[in-house]
């Protein structure tokens, strides 16, 4: 048994279960966004590397969709005890490449090993129906893989993002080529090296590396791919897209978002607090379902802001490695530089800036917890996901103003509400324009719970029974 790897001084692609490096092949630095220093040299996947892959996916694909389900399921629980065996390690390794302090990082992996649990499960539950017809005849509905899949996964979730491309794929008897991002590419070979040691086999995941639009073109342009799952931008989500269309494949889409919290007048300003500012800066606020702009009514606008405030001050920022780090770095050198733009932009056109704004020393990429208020709408950043430690407090005249501005932008990812008002709360469950909408709570995402968008956040679901099942097509038989 391989043990999970240990730092970032062999990364390689996982191709037909063997660990490639080396050759001629092209390398690039990964790096510590918490010092900027090189932290190993990640190879890229020749042209003959990802032809060897889709060959390998095919054959794999042929024979993982007539394994049982019952062997694929035991594949997953390994796979997921593995992981919780070795989430230290692998939360290091996250933490290193990615910047999110160790709890964050470790947290990352076990929920990577609570849906691989999930999925194993689901392997055993993808029934179809039978059809009503008349005596002699009969219709019933089955569902059978896509097909192989192409995966490409962002880095702010370096473990998540992958186990969400490969786990559904696997347990709906699919293959899948996973291309985790150049920038934290440990964690992601870590998670599907315990789904190989577990014995899922290394033709029906394998993990590749290059330049992000010159492996999306080759892969989907193999008529091998049957289905490409891409989490990051709504920009390169509607550029795979229509790769994609040239072939017809299925599509998953999980892209940006710009998360309405609202605030109505019944909340009790310290307990959304309590709950709101550390989800608003988890991560650094690199994270798709983020709270960004916190719509509040009015009456409750002067004690929140100053609320939100102190507590923003008080975050402990620092290297993730360090015990008491509340907040690290932002996970690469475009993070503050665009942060910094945003910022000046929205201060240009109006907005107060309460707290931060800064970037933080001349190491590293870290950036101050920042809070805005009274941004304008033609602001940048009322308009574009920021993706950085920052949350934006507008007050807002009532319900109908904060219902209407939290559906105005055309993402629909995640959305917040506070109220104990059961009228609004059935309003807000029917009107808001949201993949997933939390009511009293921070927390949109969970194994057993479909999590995707809608708008420009894009289509289809991951997690819950619909990640396995959006890997699968429903194929109906009539007989006669
Ligand atoms: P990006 O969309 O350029 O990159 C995100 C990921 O997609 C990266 O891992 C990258 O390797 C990959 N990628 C880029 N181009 C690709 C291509 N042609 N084919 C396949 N994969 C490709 O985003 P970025 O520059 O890293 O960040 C810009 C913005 O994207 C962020 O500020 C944020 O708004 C958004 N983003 C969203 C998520 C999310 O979870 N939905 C994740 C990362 C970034």
């Amino acid at each position: 048994m391989t043990d999970a790897p240990s730092d970032h001084s062999s990364l390689h692609l996982l191709i037909g279960g063997e660990k490639v490096s080396g050759g001629s092949r092209k390398t690039q630095d990964v790096i510590d966004p918490a010092t900027a220093e090189v932290l190993g040299s990640l190879p890229h996947a020749t042209s003959d590397d990802l032809d060897t892959a889709l060959a390998n996916a095919d054959k794999g694909f042929h024979s993982w969709r007539k394994e049982s389900a019952d062997k694929r399921a035991a594949a997953l629980h390994k796979a997921a005890a593995l992981l919780r065996e070795r989430a230290g390690a692998i939360g290091e390794l996250l933490t290193r490449e990615q910047g999110k302090p160790q709890r964050e990082a470790m947290g990352e992996v076990i929920y990577c090993a609570m849906l691989l649990e999930f999925y194993a499960g689901e392997c055993k539950r993808a029934y179809g129906r039978t059809l009503v017809r008349p005596e002699g005849q009969s219709a019933r509905v089955i569902y059978v893989p896509v097909g192989p899949i192409a995966g490409f996964a962002a880095w702010n979730f370096p473990a998540i993002n992958v186990v969400r491309k490969v786990g559904g794929a696997i347990a709906a008897g699919c293959s899948v080529i996973v291309k985790p991002s150049e920038e934290t590419p440990a964690a992601g070979l870590a998670l599907v090296q315990a789904l190989l040691d577990a014995g899922v086999p290394g033709d029906v995941c394998q993990v590749v590396f290059g330049v992000p639009d010159e492996v999306s073109r080759h892969l989907l342009g193999s008529p091998i791919i049957r289905k490409v799952t891409f989490t990051g931008s709504t920009a390169v989500g509607k550029h795979l897209v229509k790769l994609a269309a040239d072939d017809l494949k299925v599509t998953t889409m999980e892209l940006g978002g710009h998360a309405p919290v609202m605030v109505f007048k019944d909340s009790d300003v310290d307990t959304v607090l309590d709950t709101m500012v550390g989800a608003a800066y988890r991560n650094a606020g690199q994270v798709c379902v983020s709270p960004t702009r916190f719509l509040i009514e009015e009456d409750l606008f002067p004690a929140f802001r100053d609320g939100f405030v102190e507590r923003t001050k008080a975050i402990k920022v620092g290297n993730g490695m360090e015990k008491d780090t509340q907040m690290g770095p932002m996970a690469n050198e475009r993070g503050p530089e665009g942060l910094a733009k945003k910022i000046a932009d929205a201060k240009d056109k109006g907005a107060k800036l309460d707290t931060g704004g800064e970037r933080i020393g001349n190491q590293g990429f870290f950036f101050e917890p920042t809070v805005l208020s009274e941004v304008p709408l033609d602001a940048e950043i009322m308009n574009e996901e920021p993706f950085g430690p920052i949350a934006l407090l507008n007050p807002m005249a009532n319900a109908d103003a904060i219902v209407e501005e939290a559906n105005r932008l055309p993402y629909g990812l995640a959305a917040y509400a506070w109220t104990n008002d059961p009228k609004l709360r059935s309003r807000l469950a029917a009107e808001v324009e949201a993949g997933m909408l939390a009511i009293n709570g921070a927390n949109v995402s969970a194994p057993d719970a479909p999590f995707g968008g809608v708008k420009w956040s894009g289509f289809g679901r991951e997690d819950g029974e619909e990640g396995v099942m959006h890997c699968m097509v429903a194929k109906t038989i009539h007989e006669s």
